[in-house]
């Protein structure tokens, strides 16, 4: 069936991309929850039919990984694409900081502010930003990793803007991925004012791009660049933050320079890890015994903030959750890495991906995605308020 706009009613705002609005719909003759995602582009009708011809092959987009596609109708100039409602929102939002966010927020732990910081156990736990434990971001990469393969087995597509914004969670648990591009034209047709302060573009899209990021030289490039943003989007996420150096947000220049020219990230040590203060990173200053903190136990949030508590520090670095060393396994290290090099033609494949022994282990496991995003989302919607992550 047609969407068309006479159906919809309207509801909240659910979020402002770089090229259009995002709301929360209801289509009245189904009453389904949508999203509708409203892009402006100054097209003649005949350019915009060919769009939502483009777009038609999304109907054959069904996969537990990809975010399902109801239709898309147009209105004057502007596209409206309606997709699943997806009632967690982005990972991004739920894990990483938001963009622009300075320096001091650091591995996306907060700290509460000070008068909030005595309490039972159970109010710190609940104070305290949820963690990306292990096999939750192995959940996460196993995920991504089917959807982007299933883009391109069965559809012949790859994404093109693979980054945790594009990644969307629900309280039931799912992890689906949107906004990929499988209409050249609108691509072609989109003006981008804000050619991303973050990129995760691979090093050869980089180096193999024209400075007007709408000719053909942009769109050829292979899969394998979906996988080394794949790759930075889970180091993102297990940092809480993108992974290369704050002075390179506000200097484009700086930034591609960084990923053509400089190391690739990695999962960060567990000396990296700390909280930053002041812009430089806190050493640990109690000699904690490590193997302690090593844990990744999904339940270990109560008993690092239980032990924060017992020893406040007056005008300190906020330690709340930050104090937690963790080790990322030698498995999963091995897997962002295989994604991350630089060069293209060594990087991993989708199947030697989930042939890895990090997503082999995923598979064999039980993770309760459901109830993290339930308490992720608690988490920001008191403290991303007014940012770009904003609570409803
Ligand atoms: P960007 O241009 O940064 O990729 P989008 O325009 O795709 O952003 O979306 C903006 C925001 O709207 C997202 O970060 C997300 O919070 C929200 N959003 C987008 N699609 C959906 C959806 N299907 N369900 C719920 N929220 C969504």
């Amino acid at each position: 069936f047609a969407i068309n706009m006479e159906q919809l009613k309207l509801e909240q705002e659910l979020g402002r991309g770089n090229y259009g609005t995002v709301k929360k719909v209801l289509h009245k003759p189904t009453n389904v929850e949508m999203a509708m995602k409203e892009i402006r582009l100054e097209l003649d009708s005949a350019k915009l039919n060919g769009i939502l011809m483009e777009l038609d092959i999304l109907h054959r987009a069904i996969s537990p990984h990809i975010v399902e596609f109801y239709g898309a109708f147009f209105v004057e100039s502007c596209v409206y694409y309606c997709m699943e409602y997806m009632d967690g929102g982005s990972l991004a939002s739920l894990c990483c900081d938001p963009p622009g966010a300075n320096v001091l927020v650091g591995s996306g732990r907060f700290a509460p502010p000070p008068g909030e910081r005595e309490g039972s156990e159970e109010q710190l736990e609940e104070m305290a930003k949820p963690r990306v434990t292990e096999p939750l971001l192995a959940r996460f990469a196993a995920s991504m990793a089917r959807g982007l393969k299933f883009l391109k087995d069965e559809l012949g597509v790859m994404h093109r803007d693979v980054k945790p914004t594009n990644v969307l969670v629900s309280t039931k648990g799912f992890i689906k991925l949107c906004d990929f591009g499988v209409s050249g034209q609108l691509e072609k047709s989109i003006a981008r004012t804000n050619v991303g302060c973050q990129s995760y573009m691979a090093p050869e899209r980089i180096k193999g791009s024209s400075p007007t990021p709408n000719d053909d030289a942009f769109m050829s490039y292979s899969v394998s660049a979906d996988i080394w943003s794949l790759g930075l989007s889970i180091v993102e996420v297990a940092r809480g933050r993108y992974p290369y150096p704050p002075e390179t947000y506000e200097n484009v220049f700086a930034q591609l320079s960084a990923i053509v020219d400089g190391e690739a990230p990695g999962l960060p040590d567990d000396e990296e890890d700390m909280p930053v203060v002041n812009g430089a990173a806190k050493s640990d200053d109690e000699d904690n015994d490590d193997e302690d903190d090593f844990k990744d136990a999904e339940e270990e949030v109560t008993s690092e903030s239980g032990e924060t508590a017992e020893t406040p520090k007056q005008n300190e670095a906020p330690a709340w959750g930050s104090e937690v060393t963790r080790k990322w396994s030698p498995e999963a290290r091995d897997w962002v890495n295989k994604c991350l090099i630089k060069n293209a033609s060594e990087r991993a494949s989708y199947a030697e991906l989930l042939d890895h022994p990090w997503l082999k282990a995923d598979a064999d496991r039980e993770v309760d995605t459901a109830s993290w995003v339930k308490r992720a989302m608690a988490w920001r919607d008191t403290h991303h308020r007014g940012s770009s992550w904003g609570g409803e």
